[in-house]
Order: C-alpha cells, then sequence, then structure tokens
C-alpha cells in the first residue's frame, strides 16, 4: 500500500512539480501533446513486467496470452487508422522505427536521399552527427529559396546524380503538406525505396485531415506521441508484405529486444482513441488553431515560414523584428510559454542562436483552446517580443510578468487532468 509519495519523495516532488508545470503554462512545442487518463493507466499497468521477444502467436516467453491481446489491438488499430495491411507496434521510438527501417532495406555504406536539417528535416534522415549520416552515404536535399516549399527539381537532380537507394520524406519543422505522388516518381525514376516519416502529421492522416503517404510510399514511419496523441514510442506501416517481414526481423531480432508491453498498450488506447470521430473534429481543430496563430503573428509584424501552415506546425521567422530564437524562447519561458527555438531555412544564424521558433497547435488544442485563445497566444508573443526589441535579451520584465499572469489566468479555465 506504500505510495510513489512515501517511498521515493524525492522522485514524487519531480512528477508532481512537472504536473504543475504542464497546467500552468501553454505548451506550444510541436512535437509534445497531452494524453488521455486512459493513456496514462494503460501505461502505468502491470504490462511493465512482461517479456514478450517475438510477435504476437510467435513469443520465445511464455505467459505472453494477454499481452498478445493487447499486441494485437495495437496492430489492427493502427492498419485501420491508416488503411494499410501491416503495422509494426514495437518500436521505442521515432528514431528506432527509423532505424528499423533502414536495417531491413539498407545495408552499411549505401546512399540515401533526405532532407537536411536545416530545412525541416529529422536528425534521422543522414544528418552527419546521427548513425543515419554516419553508417550511410547520406546526401541532403533542402527548400526552395523563393518559397521555402520542397525543392522538387533538387531532390530529382540528387537522386539522379546520386543513385539512392532510398528517400526519405518528413520532417519535424515543415509547415506544408508534401506531395508524396511526386517524391515516389522521383523514387521510381532511379529504383530508390520511398520512406515516409510521418512523425509530425501521422495524427492529421488519421484523421483524414492531410494527405496519406499510401498508396505512394513503399514504407512509412510515425512516433506516437505528437499529433497521433498517444504514449511516446514509434511505428512502422506498410502494405508491402517483402518489406513487412523483413521489418519485423529488423526491429526484433535485428535492433530492439523485449518490447515494452506496458507502451504496445498505451499505444492500441490511444489508436482506438483516434479512431473515434471527436479525434477528426480535434484534429480539425488543431490545423484551425495553427493557422490562426500564424495568421495572427503575422498581424503583430512577424513572419512565419510558407506565410501559413497546412498542418499543426507555425515556424516562426524572427527577423522582421531583430530578435533571435535563443532569446526568445527564453524570454518566452519567463511568461510561462513553452516553445523551442528553431533554425528557419537559410538560416544566417548559427543552430544554437537561430532565427526562429517552431510553435504547434496539438497540445493547447487538447486542453480545449480555440480559435480565439490562439489569437491571444500570438499577441502575448508579439508582447513578449517587441521587449527583447526594445530591450534586448532581457526583454521586458513588465510585459513579461503581466502576460505570464494572464497566462495563469487562461490556464486555470482549461483545467488538465482534474483527477491528479
Ligand atoms: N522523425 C521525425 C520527423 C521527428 O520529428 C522525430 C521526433 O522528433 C523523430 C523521427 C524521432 O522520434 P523520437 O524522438 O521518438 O526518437
Amino acid at each position: 500500500t506504500e505510495t510513489l509519495a512515501t517511498r521515493d519523495p524525492e522522485l514524487f516532488g519531480s512528477i508532481t512539480n512537472e504536473l504543475g508545470r504542464q497546467r500552468d503554462e501553454i505548451e506550444l512545442i510541436a512535437s509534445e501533446n497531452i494524453v488521455s487518463a486512459a493513456v496514462m493507466e494503460a501505461q502505468g499497468s502491470v504490462l511493465t513486467n512482461k517479456y514478450a521477444e517475438g510477435y504476437p502467436g510467435r513469443r520465445y516467453y511464455g505467459g505472453c496470452q494477454h499481452v498478445d491481446v493487447a499486441e494485437n489491438l495495437a496492430i489492427e488499430r493502427a492498419k485501420q487508422l491508416f488503411n494499410c495491411g501491416f503495422a509494426n507496434v514495437q518500436p521505442n521510438s521515432g528514431s528506432q522505427a527509423n532505424q528499423g527501417v533502414f536495417q531491413a532495406l539498407l545495408q552499411p555504406g549505401d546512399t540515401i536521399l533526405g532532407m537536411s536539417l536545416d530545412a525541416g528535416g529529422h536528425l534521422t534522415h543522414g544528418a552527419k552527427p546521427n548513425q543515419s549520416g554516419k553508417w550511410f552515404n547520406a546526401v541532403q536535399y533542402g527548400v526552395r529559396k523563393q518559397d521555402n516549399r520542397i525543392d522538387y527539381d533538387q531532390v530529382q537532380a540528387l537522386a539522379t546524380e546520386h543513385q539512392p537507394k532510398m528517400i526519405i520524406a518528413g520532417g519535424s519543422a515543415i509547415p506544408r503538406q508534401i506531395d508524396f505522388a511526386k517524391m515516389r516518381e522521383i523514387a521510381d525514376s532511379v529504383g530508390a525505396y520511398l520512406h515516409v516519416d510521418m512523425a509530425h502529421f501521422a495524427g492529421l492522416v488519421a484523421a483524414g485531415e492531410h494527405p496519406s503517404p499510401f498508396p505512394h510510399a513503399h514504407v512509412a514511419t510515425t512516433t506516437t506521441h505528437k499529433t497521433l496523441r498517444g504514449p511516446r514510442g514509434g511505428m512502422i506501416v506498410t502494405n508491402d508484405e517483402a518489406i513487412a517481414k523483413k521489418v519485423n526481423s529488423a526491429i526484433f531480432p535485428g535492433i530492439q529486444g523485449g518490447p515494452l508491453m506496458h507502451v504496445i498498450a498505451a499505444k492500441a488506447v490511444a489508436f482506438g482513441e483516434a479512431l473515434r470521430p471527436e479525434f477528426k473534429s480535434y484534429i480539425q481543430q488543431v490545423i484551425i488553431n495553427a493557422q490562426a496563430l500564424s495568421d495572427q503573428l503575422i498581424k503583430g509584424g512577424l513572419d512565419t515560414v510558407t506565410h501559413g501552415t497546412d498542418t499543426h506546425v507555425v515556424l516562426v521567422d524572427l527577423r522582421p523584428k531583430g530578435v533571435t530564437g535563443n532569446i526568445v524562447d527564453k524570454a518566452l519561458g519567463r511568461a510561462h510559454i513553452t516553445c523551442n527555438k528553431n533554425g528557419v531555412p537559410f538560416d544566417p544564424e548559427k543552430p544554437t542562436v537561430t532565427s526562429g521558433i517552431r510553435l504547434g497547435s496539438p497540445a493547447g488544442t487538447t486542453r480545449g483552446f480555440g480559435e480565439a485563445e490562439f489569437r491571444q497566444i500570438a499577441d502575448w508573443i508579439i508582447q513578449v517580443v517587441d521587449g527583447l526589441a526594445a530591450n534586448g535579451e532581457d526583454g521586458n520584465a513588465d510585459v513579461e510578468a503581466k502576460v505570464r499572469a494572464e497566462v495563469a489566468e487562461l490556464c486555470a479555465r482549461f483545467p488538465m487532468y482534474p483527477n491528479l
């Protein structure tokens, strides 16, 4: 009957403080969300005790009959969500899902073509410090200077020149939809696999509010904790049976051991939630809110990359106000608005400084914020940024305190986890 609070007060303190932070601050990190109590209940369950190497019905351990039910539910729901024939729900993270795809379809030294980090791609798509950039011959494409959209002509030219075995579409800071048919056409022209990493926009695809990677992608990966609103984790989906078999062997025994059955159970819960009609309305609101946020920031004198968004991501270009991402990120933190500094395409600043911040609407929308709240948040951001523009990196303490108080009022109107 001992509780966490009495057994380990020090650790318990970190959790209660984090709950307080989440309740009292506005979460604008584009890759975060707020899971349901049901998702947390599954993740905090006895399934954490179980070893289940292998796949449902084909395990290397006894006693797997009940965790098999959980994994099969996750698989079947994932297939329904993404309208595909196969899902591996075991990857422990989005990075491991990508690693699994590479292990399945590539050899060390093979050429891959992915979007560069500077342009909005992800580390695991061939960035130098990542294993994908070290073990493969990674070539990187970017966006067009005139409109910051993916440069499909460059993708084609690089593909023709380097003959990659795999082309990766997707990224972490892309506010616009990707033309999957075009990417597949380029992949086909050189006989490459098309791998779509839909980590960011998977929830939008699941809700039917964003084009699906299928039928164009040979294989797609995702995280389960961003717009999909599940536990932290990854997943691989495909319609190709031969690829499916290779993916299963790549995840286990290729790169992982015992799957996190409690996390897989939580994935099943989240996928079940995403299949409900309310999830479609949620995602529609996510997009409306992101568009309102972008619009109001532009009205306040900032710019956003591509001057808007089709998704949940708003990449703010701070240069019109002469401030940088590192100081804005800190100042907004002082005002209890959480986001991250982020490079904009062709950013003249170092990655530790940046000319931008990345914002997203998934967490705030889960909390219940609508368009009016997101416009209000944009106004607060402008006020804090104007304080920095006028006074340098210390900003305007009075303005920041005023915003912090108003943020507290807004957060109190939209309570989180009332039963915790
Ligand atoms: N792929 C993309 C496009 C991402 O944005 C991310 C997360 O930041 C990942 C992969 C990696 O996911 P994880 O952080 O779970 O390893």
